[in-house]
């Protein structure tokens, strides 16, 4: 901006990656290009930061295969100054994620997550002093972590709340600083309470709320009532977030934001060093992905919309996997635990953990038929819109009447083709994120485990292999249909 007066510092931001280290045609840039247009602003004004918003390590193979760290090895080299852990950075345990942070060349922040005697366990802000101006950060994280992983994964941990942590740190930075920045990955879900729309409404004093989780593109950002410049760069690396800020006097004087897509950063050059280790990452994972475990006659259905929301033939099949090798009466696993599609034609090793990539274990239940009930009502709970808890099921089949009222939507169970019977007790075979009362089946988490079959990824393998050519089918085992 010509004339503007102040000192100009440009502010970098990414949230949400999820992995995506690679360019992909689908507007992924990734990491080697992603570094790069850091370099290009860091070229034009050496007063930048860089900001990660969260879920970054958590999400591909490139990711899974090493819990995380190459991921961290790629970060480390793209030149950002802080991050702020998101949910998914706890999928690999709370103690992998401190590990994780102890390699980071820079320090991950958040000032609401508590242990023990209500100690943070990570930093909750730095202040960083740029060409004189004194920029104060902090991080926050979602509070709804403590469902969206499994509960091991947030043992001993709680989720303070984020707009009185938010008060606090503001308070104790506003004497200190001349600009404060918020990095949450909270984001703007209407259907959360934890939002930063709610942070930025309650707390005034945020100069820029740097956001993820809801994987929001605000173009240009938005501003709050409370002149807070709240600012979301998409998902998967497809989106950089650049914000110019000018301060006079210890006051910014003036904000604007923009995102940076694929087309846009088509003659920035991706950072060399990156592109190294990421490649380098990729070779070495080649030969363990690339193993074919079988073949598919038809696209294995995986994509959210359908697997959260209506019976598919990639959820069969997992659901058929899981009975294979529990012999269990029925099976039931979340749509939200399937994370891709797999295309018709040679199976690979790589295709399967990118759709089961939470390292999840198969356990037994022995429950009641009340209790099957139940969790069909909890996992229908929002139908017909997408939910991660949606199941997929084996050995049993049921109707949705969607326009009764929640709790009483599920009809005509039946399983093994017979009435279901609520006093009953079934061997139910499920992952041991919902047996642990994941995604809302509390039902599940009082029964004690009746038997563990290793791991899921390595079932559906296996199951694959003993079919050779697999064909599962939409058979009708959840269909929608009014109450008799
Ligand atoms: P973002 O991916 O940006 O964080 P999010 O975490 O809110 O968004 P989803 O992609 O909806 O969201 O992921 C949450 C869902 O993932 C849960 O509702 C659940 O269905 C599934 N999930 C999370 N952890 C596990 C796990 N360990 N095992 C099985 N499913 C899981
Ligand atoms: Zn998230």
């Amino acid at each position: 901006t010509a004339g503007q007066t102040g000192k100009h510092i440009t502010l970098l931001h990414t949230n949400d990656m999820h992995a995506r280290a690679v360019e992909a045609t689908s507007g992924e840039m990734g990491f080697a290009k992603v570094a790069g247009i850091f370099d290009y602003y860091k070229s034009k004004n050496p007063n930048t930061l860089a900001i990660d918003a969260g879920d970054a390590i958590h999400g591909t193979t490139f990711a899974t295969l090493v819990n995380g760290e190459s991921v961290v090895a790629a970060m480390n080299k793209m030149g950002y100054d802080l991050m702020v852990p998101g949910n998914h950075e706890f999928n690999y345990g709370s103690a992998r994620l401190i590990e994780l942070a102890g390699k980071l060349s820079f320090p991950m922040l958040s000032a609401n997550i508590k242990g023990l005697g209500a100690k943070r366990i990570f930093e909750p802000y730095i202040i960083k002093e740029i060409d004189g101006v004194k920029i104060g950060i902090f991080g926050l994280t979602t509070s709804e972590t403590v469902y969206k992983t499994h509960p091991k994964n947030v043992a001993g941990l709680y989720f303070a709340d984020s707009s009185s942590e938010a008060q606090t740190i503001v308070d104790e930075l506003k004497d200190k600083t001349d600009v404060i920045i918020a990095v949450g990955h909270l984001g703007q879900d209407e259907s959360s309470f934890d939002t930063s729309s709610r942070v930025v409404k309650e707390v005034a004093g945020i100069d820029i709320f740097v956001d993820g989780h809801s994987h929001t593109v605000l173009e240009d950002g938005l501003v709050s009532d409370n002149g807070t410049l709240i600012v979301s760069a998409g998902e998967y690396t497809k989106y950089v977030g650049v914000v110019d800020i000018w301060v006079e006097n210890g006051a910014v004087v003036k904000k604007q934001a923009t995102l940076i897509n694929q087309a846009e950063a088509a003659d920035i050059a991706p950072n060399a060093a990156v592109a190294e280790i990421v490649a380098a990452t990729l070779k070495s994972q080649e030969t363990i992905l690339a193993e074919q475990v079988g073949e598919s006659a038809a696209l294995l259905e995986g994509t959210r919309e359908k697997v959260r929301a209506s019976e598919t033939n990639l959820g069969n099949l997992l659901a058929d996997a899981l009975i294979d090798i529990s012999g269990a009466d029925v099976a039931l696993t979340n749509g939200g635990g399937i994370r891709a599609s797999i295309d018709a034609g040679p199976i690979t090793k790589g295709e399967v953990i990118t759709v089961l990539p939470f390292g999840n274990q198969i356990v037994t239940l022995d429950v009641t038929g009340a209790d099957i009930k139940a969790a069909l009502e909890n996992g229908v709970s929002d139908y017909p819109n997408a939910k991660g808890a949606f199941p997929q099921v084996s050995g049993i089949a049921f109707k949705i009447d969607k326009d009764a009222v929640k709790g009483e939507r599920v009809h005509s169970v039946t399983i093994g083709g017979k009435p279901l019977d609520d006093a009953a007790v079934y061997t139910l075979a499920t992952n041991d994120f919902l047996a642990a009362g994941g995604d809302e089946y509390t039902m599940f988490g009082k029964y004690p485990q009746a038997g563990m079959y290793g791991a899921l990824d390595e079932a559906l393998i296996a199951y694959i292999q003993k079919l050779g050519k697999a064909n599962p089918t939409i058979e009708g085992r959840i269909t929608e249909g009014a109450k008799p």
